[in-house]
């Protein structure tokens, strides 16, 4: 379970320090939403909630003749509900838009609903200002993630991302008709995925008190995707004629749906909280997996691993939970005994880049000269599943550094910062790399790639060609 790492590393940190800037470029005469300071987002990265966000919305994508395995989904940990979609098919799902839909077909209709958006290329407005300025603050958050997400080669323009973080600008709003049409999309493919549009009728219902709202006490979904009441009545009317109206939820569907929900709350809400949502009379399997994470986060490792081996008696296959028991054991400084968890998990799922990259991390916490170049192997196999991972980079580069080599760990600091968008540093460390690497290998033709994509200045390219200068 990676859900706590990411959004406590130095990733945090990195994307907080460069908020600052974009708060310097936005200030004069950008219209900042009254609750106050930007946030920086965390991107929350977890193996489980994304298979079952993609088990469950993979026919949606089918159905608007998307390749479900190009669409990737961005968990924000942002209890404020939101999503969007950007180019290139990203699909940023804040965790409370997930925690405010009451079952799996309301976040279906959701989801249908964006990626409506999605595959009519709608974008939202951005004025000239915003345009010019988007693209700079992008890269300024420090994560080449939401770069990514904002699109090229007009970032501005293909940026659908507003909400929170980028609400700061004005009129991000889709328009009243891009909305219908989003709605119409939705109840289609929804339809041919077999499932009702009834969810995101309801859903709508719910935040029907919103309307009345002016746009600053509005969750930003309500602001970009404004509701209305003709527009729910249309939606409602249409989605009644469907064959799917009466469609159900699966009841494994509503299992996977309260396991995220329960993953999600028990990783982002305070241990205590958790308690009380999940009291010890509540012997679901989801409440015996959210406390068995409450406890582990609070330290009461013991009382957590016991727990999770009683889980795993029940679910033997269940890599998620051997996630689990490593990751636990790692973080109470007991790596060894979390490498053997970790290696099972990974042995479940060998697909599964952030399982490969948290055993990874594990040999490398057991501080031991012999497991190094195993972690090595193990970081680099994830990150031929996951080749723009900063994380993955990051703990590649300490692994070289340990192993006392000096250029690779020096390349894969440059590939670190290169996927988070910070170019200044990334041709800093390539440079070094290019002059620790042996010539001409591929290695040091990569460093070599690294500075020619960064913005390299004259002198860096007289220093490429003479490198004793
Ligand atoms: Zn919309």
């Amino acid at each position: 379970m990676s859900l706590q790492r990411l959004s406590s590393g130095r990733l945090s940190r990195v994307a907080v320090g460069a908020l600052a800037s974009v708060g310097l470029l936005l200030a004069p005469g950008a219209a900042v939403r009254a609750q106050g300071e930007p946030v920086a987002p965390n991107i929350e990265r977890d193996t489980e909630i994304e298979a079952i966000f993609h088990e469950e919305m993979d026919p949606i994508f089918a159905a608007a003749n998307l390749d479900p395995k190009s669409v990737q989904i961005y968990l924000v940990g942002d209890a404020t509900l939101n999503a969007a979609t950007g180019s290139g098919y990203h699909m940023v799902v804040n965790s409370g838009l997930i925690m405010q839909t009451k079952t799996p077909n309301e976040l279906e209709g959701v989801v249908a609903h964006e990626t409506g958006h999605m595959a009519r290329g709608d974008v939202a407005r951005v004025g000239e200002m915003g345009r010019s300025a988007i693209a700079p603050m992008v890269l300024g958050l420090g994560l080449g993630i939401l770069a990514a997400i904002a699109g090229a080669p007009d970032a501005g323009a293909a940026l659908i991302y507003s909400g929170g973080y980028f609400g700061q600008l004005n009129a991000l709003a889709f328009s009243r008709d891009e909305e219908a049409r989003a709605d119409e999309a939705a109840v289609t493919y929804l339809e041919k995925a077999g499932y009702s549009a009834q969810g995101l009728v309801d859903f709508f219902n719910n935040f029907r008190y919103e309307e009345v709202f002016s746009d600053v006490r509005k969750y930003p979904f309500w602001v970009d995707h404004p509701l209305t009441d003709e527009r729910i009545e249309a939606l409602a009317a249409r989605a009644r004629t469907q064959s799917h109206w009466r469609a159900q939820d699966t009841p494994e569907a509503v299992a996977r749906f309260e396991i995220m929900k329960a993953k999600i709350k028990a990783f982002t809400n305070r241990p205590y909280q958790t308690y009380v949502d999940y009291p010890l009379t509540d012997t679901s399997y989801p409440a015996r997996y959210a406390r068995a994470i409450a406890d582990y986060r609070e330290l009461e490792t013991e009382k957590a691993l016991k727990e999770i081996d009683a889980l795993i008696a029940e679910q033997p296959n269940n890599p998620y939970l051997y996630e689990l028991k490593g990751q636990a054991l790692m973080e109470s400084a007991r790596a060894v005994e979390g490498e053997a968890p970790l290696r099972q998990a990974v042995a479940l799922r060998p697909d599964a880049p952030l399982l490969r990259l948290l055993l990874g991390q594990d040999l490398l916490a057991e501080n031991n000269p012999a497991k190094l170049a195993d972690a090595v192997l193990t970081l680099n196999r994830s990150l031929v599943v996951e080749p723009d991972n900063p994380i993955t980079w990051q703990y590649l580069a300490e692994a070289y550094d340990a192993k006392g080599d000096g250029g690779m760990a020096r390349l894969a600091a440059a590939e670190q910062n290169f996927h988070l968008g910070q170019l200044r540093d990334a041709k800093v460390f390539a440079m070094r790399a290019r002059g620790l690497l042996q010539k001409d290998t591929p290695e040091w033709r990569r460093a070599t790639d690294i500075v020619l994509a960064s913005q390299p200045t004259a002198d860096d390219l007289r220093q490429m060609a003479h490198p004793q200068g």
